[in-house]
């Protein structure tokens, strides 16, 4: 395998991705031939219009959902090659999740909803890393809470050191600050941000909002299943101009 992503090797890798959903005539081609990698200790934003694959290839990527032809890899490994019981442990291991909704559990505390997955495989982790972690993400005084005492924001927050606190070499995120106000989504995609650049984590973050696709160090953008570019050093107000070009719809200032 040679490296035509740039100079970092690859933390998650696609090629010739395609995902048919459903089939017969309700079939829709979601991803249509996508070749995309996602460099090691870098912050990768997917974006594109609604509908035009992002969550699909998120979870086709992740291990969460199945390619109809192509392949996909975490780090070295081909994840169709992985029976169920490897891809469990594949996910748990290697893999972090943040999705839209905080999913926290309820009943437990902030600190044990952190170590949650850590614990539901029977492991300790890192004590020093989940001591990092949490302190960039959350004050040590909330520890004891559940989720219900907590803003949307902190909850989201929580959510992503959960999804760091088993040292994932990637963590995939899917419209993390869709339900979140700019204040609070701002903390999140920090938080994310600190993650690359001070932990030396891998981020792919599904998002529609060029605010937040700021936040990464390039865009990847998807059209009707397919790869339509790519931005480094990416602008919300450059990430807008090319998102015009996908969707007439695309408000054309961006909020502030
Ligand atoms: P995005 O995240 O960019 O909005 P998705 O990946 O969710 O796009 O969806 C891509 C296309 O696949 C859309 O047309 C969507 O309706 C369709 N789709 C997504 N998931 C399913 C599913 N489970 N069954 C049928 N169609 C689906
Ligand atoms: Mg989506």
């Amino acid at each position: 395998m040679t490296a035509t992503g740039g100079p970092a090797r690859p933390a998650a890798r696609v090629a010739g991705a395609v995902k048919v959903h459903g089939s017969g005539d309700t079939a829709v081609h979601a991803l249509d031939g996508v070749d995309a990698a996602f460099p090691a200790g870098r912050f990768t934003a997917i974006m594109g219009p609604s509908g035009s694959g992002k969550s699909t290839l998120m979870h086709c990527a992740a291990g969460l959902d199945t390619l109809t032809s192509g392949s996909a890899w975490i780090g070295g490994t081909e994840l169709g090659a992985l029976d169920d019981r490897r891809l469990t442990v594949l996910r748990r291991e290697r893999v972090g999740f943040v999705f839209q909704a905080f999913n926290l559990v309820p009943t437990l505390t902030v600190a044990e909803n952190i170590t949650l997955p850590l614990d539901l495989a029977g492991a300790t982790g890192d004590r020093d890393w989940i001591d990092a972690v949490i302190e960039v993400v959350h004050p040590r005084d909330r520890l004891h809470h559940r989720p219900a005492e907590l803003s949307g924001g902190q909850q989201q927050r929580v959510a992503v050191a959960r999804a760091l606190a088993a040292r994932p070499e990637v963590v995939f995120a899917d419209e993390p600050t869709g339900n979140l106000d700019s204040r609070s989504g701002d903390q999140v995609l920090g938080l994310l941000a600190h993650a690359v650049r001070e932990l030396g984590r891998t981020v792919v973050m599904v998002t529609h909002d060029p605010v937040a696709a700021a936040h990464a160090d390039e865009v990847v953008f998807l059209a009707d299943g397919r790869l339509a570019g790519r931005m480094r050093q990416p602008t919300a107000d450059r990430v807008l101009d090319r998102m015009k070009g996908f969707d007439p719809h695309t408000p054309t200032e961006v909020p502030s």
